[in-house]
């Protein structure tokens, strides 16, 4: 022990020194010394832990704010050395002279280190332990969820979607819905459509202005498609996501198709360039009275196309006559049509509830050639 005690007194003498060095040096508060940091941090031996615990002691001893550890914890944690960004954290969330906030914001950073090296049933509990302190409950609340949804585990989430609400009631409901409609997916995906559909109502309770329930359903039930389809005039924002989706899958013959179209155009939903551009998605959709449809659109956005296909009724189209029409209308309109993430600007083809790039939920937009501007 004495040799370890003298090795652990020698590197305090050295990081104190450094320390004085720099503060007599610069003045600086510990608070803006990132860049010192690194320097001290790039030039720590590989067998360094007595070094840091050094540190800490000494920044202890001083009584110097707990600004700089987390700094240098940080610093180690983007050089994907976890173990020592958490040996630092512990130290600090033991520390009896910082006040709670500190210990508790030591508490989040543990959980975010044991991310970091993909423990995330211990990140899992210490983000459960910091939300005890009241001010940071729903960081580490919101940061338990990511694991939840890291790991898919639908009916966790659920459960602590229960504690966000009490702190904020609007993002407890909304991600509650969200996650109900994830479970509803599994069960509908699995043939247990009964099952799905009580928790579609569910989600829809939770969280009314949140149009996924009616989506999802009209998506993946077993509903009757003429209802399903329907779904698509109650929310004409998903109107080409409903009737692109729905239509590959029906399987319905032109005519069937045709007849349940009109209906549901007939209805004056407005639905006429959603469902032009669903057209886009979707070549299935081709019928006589989907082909009206592009014809407008095409002479809204393009009238020279239109005129030029003027020349007889859509019902006389021809299947390679629409596939001209087809290729024609993607040049008009600029494409396929693509969603992009209201938060981040990612885009992707397909719709999906959660982007992929920041996680966000139902921030994806549909930027559609012929969709009209929404208000
Ligand atoms: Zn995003």
């Amino acid at each position: 022990m004495p040799s370890d005690l003298t090795v652990t007194l020698a590197a305090a003498l050295i990081v104190v020194a450094i320390l004085g060095y720099w503060f007599g040096r610069s003045g600086e508060g510990p608070g803006r010394l990132s860049g010192r940091f690194r320097e001290f941090a790039e030039g720590l031996p590989r067998r360094s832990e007595k070094a840091v615990d050094a540190y800490l002691r000494a920044a202890e001893k001083e009584q110097s704010g707990p600004d700089a550890a987390f700094e240098l914890a940080a610093y180690f944690r983007s050089a994907g050395d976890w173990r020592r960004a958490l040996q630092i954290h512990e130290s600090l969330a033991v520390r009896a002279d910082l006040d709670a906030s500190d210990r508790a914001r030591a508490g989040l950073e543990i959980g975010d280190d044991y991310r970091c090296a993909g423990m995330l049933d211990r990140a899992a509990d210490a983000y459960a332990g910091t939300a005890g302190y009241a001010p940071l409950r729903l960081v580490a609340l919101r940061r338990r969820l990511g694991i939840c949804e890291q790991l898919q585990d639908w009916e966790q989430a659920v459960r602590v979607t229960a504690q966000v609400a009490r702190e904020d009631p609007e993002a407890g409901r909304s991600l509650r819905c969200h996650y109900l409609c994830q479970l509803a997916e599994n069960q509908a995906q699995a043939g247990g459509f009964r099952q799905a559909r009580k928790l579609w109502r569910r989600a829809a309770r939770e969280w009314p202005a949140c149009p996924r329930p009616a989506v999802d359903r009209a998506l993946l039930s077993d509903d009757p498609f003429g209802r399903r389809l329907s779904a698509a005039a109650s929310h004409p924002e998903f109107a080409e996501l409903i009737l692109a989706g729905l239509v590959e899958k029906s399987g319905w013959t032109p005519d069937a198709l045709d007849r349940e179209l009109s209906m549901l155009l007939r209805d004056g939903s407005g639905l006429g360039s959603h469902l032009a551009a669903a057209l886009l998605m979707a070549p299935a959709l081709l019928c006589r009275s989907s082909a009206q449809c592009l014809f407008s659109a095409l002479h809204e956005s393009c009238p020279a196309y239109a005129s030029a296909y003027a020349a007889g009724p859509p019902s006389a189209f021809t299947s390679q006559r629409l596939n001209e029409l087809r290729g024609e209308l993607r040049k008009a309109g600029g494409g396929l049509p693509r969603w992009r993430c209201a938060d981040c600007g990612h885009e992707d083809e397909a719709h999906a509830w959660r982007c992929v790039e920041c996680g966000g939920w139902e921030t994806a937009r549909l930027i559609s050639p012929f969709a009209p501007p929404t208000a």
